[in-house]
């Protein structure tokens, strides 16, 4: 979106003050994030008072719930769904000039080709695939950003060009279903050693895998390409084969555990991190302590916890959810749980060498830079984003580990 306001000659700033025209892009994958949304929103209205000005509301939840939005926070002017960005300069230009709102949330075959960002960091995103068909019974993606659509390699390849070219050297390759990719009959496997082969591209990650289209390929590519990263975020969501069934998940946990030692026999210091939903409704608390128990033995390097958000549209926004505080417990217990591993996985990097890359400040004078795990590590030096150098752990903040660079 920046860069396509930008090619309409508007100019970008953070600073809400001189700012003529305010995007507030939206998720909508939980209640959490719609509330926070709205409630952001909310908080504009007195910047909105100031004549001439432009108040958008982009992104998932614009799309569902674009009359409620209009509704509630009648001075928004510009409700976009995800597949209409592109017409976001055209659509802000005719606000300014004539006053009218608009709302357009319709879907269509958007796939991100020849939008390349004009500013990047040291590490960038890049779209491969769009939506997602897999209808997970608690999931709203398909409803608001349509059946999965896959872009074309040579558009994927071009955009990894022009960030590398910018300085970039961490890619990440990003779908809902990574292993999904197929287009004109490249398949994910194909396309992420052709990626690996761009030029000056220091490292390439990808997110998510879905564990039920794990492709083996792929831990022998990662074997053979130094510049792909060794971490998978698998999300397991539950340890419970009843509930995994329920959630339309289509693996069961002996399926997820074998695939988890797959890959540990054959990437040695692999990453490993996930995402879990607690209080699935009807899950039990011996379904529960089904997904403790796998979480101890699996001992996730991290892992996005998540309590059951009931979503409209969803199949399991028909069932009855568990109540608020059962589910409260669960997620602060499973937390817990997670937490002591991460904390213990991260004391034993003490002593140990690893490569980072510097992406930015952290707080004080130090710098943050990222493992090829995607774990985060903090070294006490002012350092330029975007140096590659090598540190030994020495301390441990929180589950933050802090270093010092080897000479
Ligand atoms: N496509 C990825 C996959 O299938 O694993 C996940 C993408 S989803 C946008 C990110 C995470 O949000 C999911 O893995 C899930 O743990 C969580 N999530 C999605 N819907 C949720 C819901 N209704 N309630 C709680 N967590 C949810
Ligand atoms: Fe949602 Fe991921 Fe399931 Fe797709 S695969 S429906 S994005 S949880």
């Amino acid at each position: 979106m920046s860069k396509i306001l930008t090619d309409h000659g508007f100019l970008f700033t953070t600073n809400q003050d001189s700012a003529d025209i305010y995007i507030v892009n939206t998720c909508t994958v939980r209640a959490h994030a719609e509330n926070r949304a709205l409630a952001y929103t909310a908080g504009l209205k007195g910047w909105k008072q100031k004549d001439k000005r432009v108040l958008a509301v982009v992104g998932c939840l614009a799309k569902d719930k674009a009359d409620d939005i209009m509704k509630a926070l009648d001075f928004v002017d510009l409700i976009l769904g995800p597949d209409s960005y592109r017409r976001i300069g055209e659509y802000v230009s005719q606000i300014i000039n004539t006053g009218t709102k608009i709302i357009e949330t319709r879907m269509n075959d958007e796939i991100y080709c020849g939008i390349y960002p004009t500013a990047s960091k040291v590490s960038g995103f890049v779209s491969i695939t769009r939506g997602c068909s897999n209808y997970c019974s608690y999931c709203i993606v398909p409803y608001v950003r349509g059946q999965v659509r896959s872009r074309p390699a040579d558009d994927i390849y071009a955009e990894i060009k022009h960030l590398v070219g910018k300085g970039v050297k961490d890619i990440t390759l990003l779908g809902q279903n990574v292993n999904e990719y197929n287009h004109e009959s490249v398949d994910f496997a194909e396309l992420l050693e052709k990626a690996a082969d761009t030029e000056g591209l220091f490292r390439l990650r990808f997110l998510t895998s879905h564990p039920k289209d794990f492709d083996r390929r792929i831990v022998h590519i990662i074997k053979d390409r130094p510049n792909i990263c060794e971490w998978f975020h698998l999300p397991l969501q539950s340890g419970n084969n009843r509930v995994l069934d329920l959630m339309n998940r289509k693996y069961t946990k002996e399926d997820y555990r074998a695939l988890i030692n797959y890959i540990r026999h054959d990437i040695r210091d692999v990453a490993i991190t996930t995402d879990i939903i607690v209080g699935f409704p009807t899950e039990t608390t011996e379904e529960f302590e089904e997904t403790l128990s796998l979480v101890k033995e699996i001992r996730f390097d991290n892992a996005y916890m998540y309590r059951y958000s009931a979503r409209h549209h969803t199949e399991a926004s028909l069932f009855k959810s568990l109540d608020e505080n059962t589910i409260k417990r669960r997620l602060s217990e499973l937390i817990q749980i997670q937490s002591t591993i991460t904390k213990e996985k991260t004391e034993q990097m003490k002593g140990k060498k690893y490569e980072i890359l510097i992406e930015g400040p952290a707080r004080g004078c130090a710098s943050r830079g990222k493992t090829r795990g995607n774990k985060d590590v903090v070294v006490e030096e002012k350092i330029v984003p975007g140096t590659v150098m090598n540190v030994i752990i020495q301390d441990v903040r929180g589950l933050t580990p802090i270093a010092d660079s080897v000479t």
